[in-house]
């Protein structure tokens, strides 16, 4: 029987997020000398820092190595970022041992091939509305938004929700900057 995403989103202490297509739109803006420019978005961050809040724990793992994407995770206080890795189930196998986290206590947001060895290891696996359909298909919760046009934002929403943790840094938000 497959599994109830929300019974799995209430387990969830830690999410690992793709970035190229999850965090960003997967547009690679290159200027006239090669460099890469690349789209992130706002509402993503907000989110980012709020579930950092709540004690839910963030990690991201990118294919590519990319100075923009460092920047902008470091801006995030995402500091577990692991850039370079195309094989991706090694690294959550040393954040398992390294965090003392269970797959099962894991949400992984993924949107290409390359995400789904972890996608098929996690407890809650989750795509992006744009993914490919085979990473739809092992993905127990799917975003209604794209990739960088706050999918990040409604995948930390739901698990925040499931875990009943969203209405309580709602009233927290309005008590404090309303
Ligand atoms: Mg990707």
């Amino acid at each position: 029987m497959r599994k109830d995403p929300y019974q799995a989103a209430r387990q969830v202490r830690l999410l690992i997020l793709d970035v190229d297509g999850v965090l960003t739109d997967g547009g690679l803006y290159y200027d006239q000398d090669g460099r890469i420019a690349k789209r992130f978005n706002v509402q993503d961050g907000l989110v980012i820092k709020l579930a950092q809040y709540a004690g839910l724990e963030l990690a991201a793992i990118s294919g590519l190595s990319s100075p923009a994407v460092e920047v902008r995770l470091l801006e995030l206080g995402i500091t577990d970022y692991f850039a370079g890795y195309r094989h991706k189930l090694p690294l959550l196998q040393k954040l398992s041992e390294a965090k003392n986290i269970p797959f099962a206590q894991m949400a992984y947001l993924g949107d290409d091939w390359v995400d789904a060895q972890a996608m098929s290891s996690v407890g809650l696996p989750m795509a992006v509305a744009n993914a490919q359909p085979e990473i739809k298909k092992l993905a127990l919760w799917t975003t209604a938004a794209p990739g960088g046009h706050g999918a990040a934002r409604q995948a930390i929403r739901f698990i925040l929700q499931a875990q009943g943790r969203l209405e309580e840094l709602w009233t927290k938000w309005t008590r404090e900057h309303v």
